[in-house]
């Protein structure tokens, strides 16, 4: 059974409708799937008709911090019956989102762009306001040549528009999803470019706060990396969990279900579920 526990709708940033994702994962062959939005969280009871298709399991991507630098943890198979703490952890990251995008917004138009709250605002399409909306606007209003131009320059890792101020400690949001009854999963670890050895330090912190997954493929991550993050999810006793990641068509993880394909020698996240 194909499973995908990682995607993404125009709830947040990605290109497609809940409809349409949901579409895509069936043609494509997924059995399973876990809308994971950034700071929203998506339950099978929310669109029941959803279920017909294929099996929904509740998730979210929540934005946190650790050590000073922006992580991303997702929650996943939360209990619609105890949704409340969730659910309110995801309403505060929301109002914290809102603040996020006026202080990128100010950042950006001190350095002569003019417009970017409403450019990003529109580029959102009523869903909530991300990076990737201030970088798709950038390209549009000829700052930048293309998205990845807008992350290096401007919007990326230690960059001006890189701002989190406004995300709680990782232990906060690995604490709400256990307290809805859910499984924390350090998503895409290599995604933030720490040594190995900040990288043990970060996954034996996620560990004695209640962590209990590694995202060890993340769309089509390389079989050495895949091999690597499941070696260490091994070490420190945690399961592992793989997702397309998919934000849309014309992305890089350009349909649900694609990904490299989980390793035999590590304890999938779904064997906690049973
Ligand atoms: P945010 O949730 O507002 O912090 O934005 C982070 C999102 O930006 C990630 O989830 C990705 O979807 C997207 N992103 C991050 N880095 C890049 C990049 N270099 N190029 C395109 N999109 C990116
Ligand atoms: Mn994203
Ligand atoms: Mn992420
Ligand atoms: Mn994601």
């Amino acid at each position: 059974m194909l499973t995908d526990l990682h995607s993404h709708s125009t709830r947040s940033d990605g290109r497609v409708s809940p409809d349409e994702l949901v579409s895509l994962a069936v043609q494509n062959s997924v059995a399973r799937l876990a809308m994971t939005d950034h700071d929203l969280v998506f339950f099978a009871e929310y669109e029941p008709s959803f279920s017909l298709m294929l099996e929904i399991i509740s998730g979210t991507e929540l934005s946190c911090t650790w050590a000073k630098q922006t992580i991303h943890v997702l929650g996943l198979n939360m209990h619609y019956d105890k949704r409340e703490a969730i659910e309110q952890h995801c309403s505060a990251l929301s109002e914290g989102r809102e603040k996020r995008a006026l202080i990128i917004a100010d950042k950006l138009e001190k350095l002569g762009m003019l417009g970017a709250y409403n450019g990003a605002l529109e580029q959102a399409e009523g869903g909530q306001i991300g990076r990737p909306h201030f970088a798709r606007w950038m390209v549009n209003a000829g700052y930048v040549k293309d998205m990845s131009a807008a992350f290096k320059k401007y919007l990326g890792q230690g960059k001006v528009g890189d701002v989190k101020s406004e995300w709680p400690h990782i232990s906060e949001a690995v604490a709400a999803i256990r307290a809805s009854g859910g499984t924390p999963v350090l998503a895409h670890p290599k995604q933030y470019r720490m040594t190995n050895t900040k990288m043990r330090a970060l996954i034996t912190d996620f560990k004695s706060m209640g962590g209990q997954g590694l995202e060890v493929s993340n769309g089509y991550q390389p079989a050495d990396q895949v091999a690597y993050l499941t070696t260490l999810a091994n070490q420190f006793g945690l399961a592992i969990s793989a997702g397309s990641d998919f934000h849309g068509p014309a992305t890089p993880y350009h349909r649900p279900g694609g990904f490299t394909p989980l390793p035999e020698n590590g304890t999938p996240i779904w064997e906690l579920w049973n």
